[in-house]
């Protein structure tokens, strides 16, 4: 009886735990290092802050964004469910259909997506995971439907993976061992090739090629009466082919929201090493790219000026373009340092991927030169998609899974 242990119960570990489970005489055990989250109820429908600021969901973690400068914390969802845990849960690529995450059309708009929606042609209504308005996570979609076979172990971090030779053994917890005929990592695009490093897998290119969405944040505060505190935090996106608007209608402050120019095309790219504690280096190269920088700073100039559209003046009264009040009027004063400011204050995403891709990877998963050992996360991505990468992640997981063999 073939045995599999799936290292990670996130958006990836849990499709391929409960499709490996449901094939005929196969075990699988799954083994997340975060805590179990089920019959904790759900947060009001739109909110997202709850999430985000729940210790409990997230597992630390620190970047260093571009060269230079400190490391600075970066969310990563913790717990059966993974980042959809603690995600923004919309898709806004095509859905090719093939799995099994719900999606809800936006049941409102707030008062920035309302205005986006009329003035930018780019503008479209997102989709949701959600079912009657909550967020449905991936361990909820795929972990109900997985026969007696599947073993789920919480609150364990993966130590190590054991092997004979290049052949994968199982795995090492702090408390003990499992034994398998192959091991699945799904840890993430930073934990997972930490886990490979940590365990000796020497193959070239491992941790390389990591990517991410930049992102630069105008905060808006609204004219008074206009927020709808129902609304979905965020129900549109302005696709404009290189950079994307995307309308944030609810903040940690009532009565401010946020317009997020973010670069789908991404070309800088970072990496993961191992730090002398076994833990993740993690160098994001943002901006690294002259041609990324280029499209954000084109990006936010065409949000700023598409905030001086009629439709937006009847809902926003300022813009701001950092947390310290600093205004566009301020930033527009000094135009030689645009860019610079820009770069220097851009966030992002959270969509790392590509640290494990094809070439570490065979098409079909493989960890090349190793036996029993896949990697099936966001990890083996070819990198950041264009589109927000939840999706990615969960198509790309049903269809390695599908060719997933025992040595
Ligand atoms: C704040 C935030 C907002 C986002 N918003 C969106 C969005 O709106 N739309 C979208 O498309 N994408 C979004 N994403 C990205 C999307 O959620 C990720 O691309 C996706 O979840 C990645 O899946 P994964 O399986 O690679 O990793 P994850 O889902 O992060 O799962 C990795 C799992 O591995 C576990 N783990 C790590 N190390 C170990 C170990 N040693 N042993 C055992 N378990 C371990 C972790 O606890 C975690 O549960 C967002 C991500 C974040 C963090």
């Amino acid at each position: 009886m073939p045995r599999w242990v799936v290292v990670g119960g996130g958006a990836a570990g849990c499709v391929v735990a409960a499709r490996l489970a449901q094939r005929p005489g196969h075990e699988v055990l799954l083994v997340e290092s975060g805590p179990r989250f089920d019959g904790v109820p759900t947060p009001a429908a739109s909110d997202l802050g709850p999430y985000l600021s729940d210790p409990n969901r997230l597992l630390p973690t620190e970047v260093v964004r571009r060269p230079g400068r400190h490391p600075e914390p970066y969310l990563q969802g913790h717990g059966l469910g993974g980042s959809s845990l603690v995600n923004g849960s919309i898709v806004t690529g095509d859905d090719p259909g093939g799995h099994l995450l719900p999606l809800e059309e936006p049941w409102a708009h707030g008062p920035l997506s309302a205005a986006l929606l009329d003035t930018d042609p780019h503008a479209r209504p997102v989709r949701l995971v959600r079912r009657d308005r909550r967020r449905v996570t991936v361990a909820d979609a795929y972990l109900a439907v997985a026969p007696d076979s599947l073993t789920v172990v919480v609150g364990e971090p993966v130590r190590s993976i054991r092997f004979e030779g290049r052949r994968a053994t199982g795995v090492q917890l702090a408390g003990g061992t499992y034994d398998a005929d192959a091991v699945v990592v799904c840890a993430g695009a930073i934990r997972t090739p930490a886990l490979l490093l940590r365990s000796g897998v020497a193959v070239p290119g491992l941790g390389d090629h990591l990517q991410d969405h930049p992102a630069f944040t105008l905060t808006l505060s609204l004219t008074d009466g206009v927020a709808d505190p129902t609304a979905p935090t965020i129900s549109c996106v302005a696709d404009h082919g290189g950079f994307q608007l995307l309308p944030v209608e609810h903040l940690s402050t009532p009565g401010y929201v946020a317009l997020m120019v973010g670069l789908t095309t991404v070309s800088s790219e970072g990496r993961v090493r191992l730090g002398r504690d076994g833990e993740p280096v993690v160098e994001l190269g943002q901006l690294t790219d002259p041609g990324d920088r280029e499209r954000l700073v084109a990006g936010v100039r065409s949000a700023l000026e598409l905030l001086s559209a009629e439709p937006f003046g009847a809902v926003v009264e300022r813009v701001f373009v950092d947390s310290a009040g600093t205004t566009t009027d301020d930033l527009w004063s000094t135009p030689d340092r645009f860019e610079e400011f820009v770069v220097e204050h851009a966030g992002g995403h959270y969509h790392v991927a590509g640290t494990a891709r094809e070439g570490v990877v065979t098409d079909a998963g493989r960890v090349r030169g190793y036996d029993g050992l896949f990697v099936a996360d966001a990890s083996a991505l070819p990198g950041v998609p264009r589109a927000d990468p939840y999706l990615a992640v969960v198509t790309q997981a049903e269809r390695l899974v599908s060719t997933l063999t025992v040595p």
